[in-house]
């Protein structure tokens, strides 16, 4: 159906409903807002505006997460990544499984519309690495290291907020905004539209796109148990962060600047990969749920770039039947960390390989200075055995192309964990069994970045608009 047959039914209150402001709700309205149909479109964001997402930890007289009703940090006009490092990664390789549903050559071109977009926003620019023809990746190969091909525009995290910054700006007056409202259920209506609820209020339109990330997992379990979409048990990342002298990588960062290399270990063959490279950035804690777990980020200002590169280092576990909660098994291995170090843990590896922990005096005299305040501890307390052995294995793999990485300073802070949502069903235009139910982002279990989940935003408004062509 065509935009304007949906407009003739009065009755409707919006034309789309989309649940969550993070990219893939952003870009389902900037698209839709580009077809000048005059379209009604409603957001529903249950966190607040950009310029109203303050995190109260100001390390002076809140120096924890008090758990505020929705976190400033999660939630809120850009989502997950409103505060990230800001690192578009144009790529099928890596980021999510978009392209099984769309096609490669399709998703990689929304990627770099989206790209676009970003430039004409205030991402004008930044730098855009690319691995192709890259010496490093023989280099690699010759050592049993395997470098995955990707573009990787950085906008970092002043640039990035400039961009959401602006493109809100434009959207304000063509798109209805309801921050601070938590959507409770998504229901079918009996002219085969759809409501949203949230308390007593209740909208309703003709197509309604979900994208409430990964902060919406509980919430989309309960929307697909009530609605009957089947759903499928999805991975979890389990590892450290690692930290060191930013020359050590910086023949990989400068010319890469982000380096996804895929390394399988000799004893159980289990896949170990870097993930979220940050030259010269800054280790930082994360909070997902009250549980504080490690991340990185790095700033495209060089006034605030560091000594330090950080990045992590992680292994996927998938489950099968009968144990489905995969998040739930990161999370219990996040509290034990949690438990014994009071929040994030740190290691020199020097430690790790000698069976001591760190302690504040060894921590101390080591010649890498640590960017995050963590305690001193021992992570072969907290990570199983076999992620813990790969995890090793691979800094040794990877000594042999930035030597130096295996030196006992380099520090290992954990737990680092990637939690991902279930798989949602959908289909190859991302609407679930009901037609104008889509489900898109990271909500939906394919996409895992800020490239693919707003990707995903600009496939479905093309759909709905009728420019797709599997929608003729
Ligand atoms: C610290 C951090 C750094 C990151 N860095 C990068 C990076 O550099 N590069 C990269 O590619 N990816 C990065 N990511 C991942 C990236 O942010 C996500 O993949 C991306 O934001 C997913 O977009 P989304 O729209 O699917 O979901 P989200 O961005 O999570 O947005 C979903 C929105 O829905 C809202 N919501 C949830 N439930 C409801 C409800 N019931 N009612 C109303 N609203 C609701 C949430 O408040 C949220 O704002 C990072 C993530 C984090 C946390």
């Amino acid at each position: 159906m065509k935009m304007s047959q949906m407009k003739q039914n009065q009755a409707e209150d919006y034309d789309v409903l989309i649940v969550g402001a993070g990219p893939g709700g952003i870009f389902t309205a900037y698209e839709l807002c580009q077809a000048n149909r005059g379209l009604k479109i409603a957001v529903f964001e249950c966190g607040n505006p950009l310029s109203a997402r303050k995190c109260p930890i100001d390390g002076k007289k809140v120096k924890s997460c008090i758990g505020c009703k929705t976190c400033a940090i999660m939630n809120g006009f850009g989502g997950a990544g409103a505060f990230s490092d800001g690192k578009y990664n144009i790529t099928n390789q890596f980021g999510g499984t978009l392209y099984e549903y769309i096609g490669k050559q399709e998703a990689l071109s929304l990627m770099r519309y989206v790209d676009e977009i970003n430039l004409s926003h205030g991402g004008a620019g930044t730098k855009l690495y690319s691995t192709a023809n890259t010496a490093i990746k023989k280099k690699c190969f010759e050592n049993d290291l395997h470098l995955l091909d990707a573009q990787v525009r950085h906008l970092g995290t002043d640039k990035n907020y400039i961009v959401l910054q602006n493109l809100y700006e434009e959207l304000q007056d063509k798109v209805d905004f309801f921050f601070r409202m938590e959507i409770d259920a998504v229901e079918r209506t009996d002219d085969g539209g759809y409501a949203v609820t949230a308390g007593e209020q209740r909208f309703t339109g003709r197509r309604c796109v979900i994208s409430v990330g990964r902060s919406g997992s509980k919430w989309m379990e309960g929307i697909c148990a009530a609605l009957d979409i089947p759903t499928r048990s999805n991975r979890v990342d389990i590892g450290v962060r690692v930290e060191l002298p930013a020359a050590v990588f910086s023949h990989l960062t400068d010319e890469l600047y982000e380096s996804k290399i895929v390394y399988r270990t000799k004893q159980f063959e289990d896949l170990v990969r870097t993930f979220c490279m940050n030259p010269r950035g800054v280790v930082v804690n994360e909070n997902t749920n009250g549980i504080v777990t490690v991340n990185g980020h790095s700033y495209e200002d060089p006034a605030l770039h560091t000594e330090n590169t950080n990045f992590a280092l992680l292994v996927s576990k998938h489950f099968s039947e009968p144990f489905r909660d995969s998040n739930g098994y990161g999370e219990s291995i996040a509290r034990l960390s949690n438990m014994l170090g009071g929040g994030v843990m740190v290691q020199r590896f020097g430690d790790l390989i000698r069976g001591r922990r760190s302690n504040a005096q060894r921590i101390a005299e080591s010649f890498v200075v640590p960017t995050l305040a963590a305690q001193p501890g021992d992570l072969s307390l907290v990570i199983p055995k076999r992620i813990l052995d790969g995890i090793i294995e691979m800094i040794y793999a990877l000594d042999k192309i930035a030597p130096g990485t295996a030196n006992d300073d380099t520090l290992l802070y954990g737990v680092e964990v990637k939690f991902y949502n279930m798989e949602v069903e959908i289909d190859h235009d991302l609407q679930t069994k009901y037609k104008g139910l889509y489900v898109i982002g990271d909500c939906s279990g394919v996409t895992h970045s800020l490239s693919h989940a707003s990707a995903s935003g600009v496939y479905v408004a093309r759909h709905m608009l009728g420019l797709t062509e599997q929608n003729g």
